[in-house]
């Protein structure tokens, strides 16, 4: 089996055993890349040379008997809004083209120290707004399972590297839905931790009571190496949260569901549900129960309403969070020509340098946000996050985990919701509750819709701090449904 085709876990055992060079990983998937991204186009940045220059560090440290962490040496790609003091960082929009940090975020700071070798910066919607990558500034991803389709977002080059073997693992930000909908529409494993378990410190934000780094990878162990590697209490984030992780490996290692109570969330699966969607969720829900679950349907009817929230907190903190592009701090800079004021320079920088969708939400914001309008929107939106919050609370004390469709539909083709805000938005309906309560959930491929023959995620949520349980109960699927697929998955997707 090529280098390429191994998992994370796999490569890390490898070049810690000394049989393979951190360098001749990296190179296997640079080469990969070389290939797939004229088709795929996963990456925004991809420097080879600072790559193959980090894996020769690592190489060096291993030799040098520097104890490191089980993926030292392993390739990760980064979702291009995480701070990279070697690469430029954009959020995939022309306001921040050129612009090189000279920090790193938490979370590639931490892998870096635990010797993951960067590929690359992914693309993404704009700022992370959208559901496919179609709102970033430097042009659509691929999915790689059908090169028509869009491959989820907004992380989705994160998503389309991983499943495409250009990368082992990559990160994403989920603030709405942004890591589990990309991992569901390509077929891999996609994991949004609990809010303040991973650090914010170095993420470009958008809005930051919902923003959360998370891990992708093409098993769920591997995800919960990765996780675990760049998880803990991070000083350099307010609402990080200071209590031990969740054993999260040791979970995946688990992989098993028997006596644990699972709940069906009845509001998320019936009417605007693909049917090869809703056939491969029934299933899993009886594999489920064939594996000594005990499962009970649990009704959250106020998650019907999470939606129209989250587009009302989420605008309203990115108008204040973009606020910042101002011209003068980074990246563009437009008509400086001497004779305007400060003031023109600005408004035509944020005219030039925003996308349509990031001018939207920054006027839905700004609109729900202004007086007389605050109680209305903001302030009610409020109310019903904590609704949801305490919703949430009552599932759990009658269930373990809740699982749903991840998505309602498969890979959408591109171009099909580019015009159309609200048919984007629903491809996030039953990821938003989990953004507002801030609770773990997880995205995990349980199988291929009939009408189609794409991949369908199923969706395990657990409560704040339950991590460990999106993990057991995703592994637990995992192992079942691998031995009936053989190979796993993704040796079901046409070869790029
Ligand atoms: N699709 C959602 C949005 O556009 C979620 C995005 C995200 O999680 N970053 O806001």
């Amino acid at each position: 089996m090529s280098l390429i085709h191994k998992t994370a876990a796999e490569l890390g055992a490898l070049i810690a055993a000394g049989e393979v060079s951190s360098v001749e990983v990296a190179e296997a998937h640079l080469d990969r890349m070389a290939e797939a991204e004229p088709k795929i186009n996963a990456f925004l940045h991809v420097d080879r040379e600072t790559t193959l220059a980090q894996a020769r560090v690592v190489d060096d440290r291993l030799r040098s008997g520097e104890r490191l962490g089980p993926l030292a040496g392993v390739p990760v790609a980064h979702k291009d809004i995480f701070a990279t003091r070697d690469m430029p960082t954009t959020a995939a929009s022309k306001i921040l083209e050129g612009w090189r940090p000279p920090y790193d975020a938490t979370v590639t700071g931490r892998l870096r120290e635990a010797g993951l070798v960067i590929l690359g910066k992914t693309n993404l919607d704009e700022f992370a707004m959208g559901s496919s990558t179609e709102n970033s500034a430097y042009g659509v991803t691929r999915n790689p399972w059908d090169l028509t389709r869009v491959p989820g977002g907004s992380s989705g080059g994160s998503s389309a590297a991983v499943a495409a073997y250009e990368a082992p693992l990559s990160t994403g930000t989920d603030t709405g839905g942004s890591i589990r909908q990309p991992a569901s529409v390509t077929g891999i494993v996609g994991m949004k931790p609990t809010y303040g378990g991973s650090s914010r410190y170095g993420l470009i934000a958008f809005a930051s009571s919902l923003d959360t780094p998370g891990p992708f990878a093409r098993n769920v162990l591997d995800a919960a190496l990765l996780q675990e590697a760049f998880s803990g209490h991070d000083p350099l984030d307010s609402t990080s949260i200071d209590a031990p992780v969740p054993s999260v490996v040791e979970a995946a290692r688990t992989a098993d569901v028997a006596g644990m109570r699972i709940g069906v969330v009845k509001e998320f699966a019936g009417e605007g549900y693909q049917p090869g969607v809703l056939a491969r969720f029934h299933e899993v829900v009886q594999l489920l129960e064939s594996l000594g679950a005990k499962v009970v349907e649990v009704s959250c009817p106020s998650f019907a309403t999470a939606l129209p929230a989250y587009y009302l907190i989420a605008p309203s903190e990115c108008s204040s969070n973009l606020a910042r592009f101002d011209a003068m701090r980074y990246g563009l800079r437009v008509g400086d020509d001497g004779t305007r004021s400060a003031e023109e320079v600005m408004a035509l920088t944020r005219a030039a340098g925003f996308g349509p969708e990031v001018k939207r939400r920054i006027m839905l914001g700004t609109y729900a946000l202004s007086s007389g309008y605050y109680d209305a929107y903001y302030g009610q939106a409020q109310k019903v996050r904590t609704v949801i919050s305490r919703e949430f609370e009552a599932a759990f004390h009658q269930v373990d985990a809740l699982v749903s469709p991840t998505t309602p539909t498969t890979a959408f083709p591109i171009g099909e919701r580019a015009d159309d805000p609200i048919a984007m938005y629903l491809a996030d309906l039953c990821t938003i509750p989990s953004n507002l309560a801030g609770n773990a959930a997880i995205s995990v491929p349980c199988g291929l819709a009939d009408e189609d023959g794409l991949p369908v995620g199923l969706q395990i949520m657990a409560p704040v701090l339950g991590d460990d349980r999106c993990y057991r109960v995703g592994a637990a699927v995992e192992k079942a449904l691998e031995s009936r697929w053989g190979g796993g998955l993704l040796s079901k997707a046409p070869a790029l």
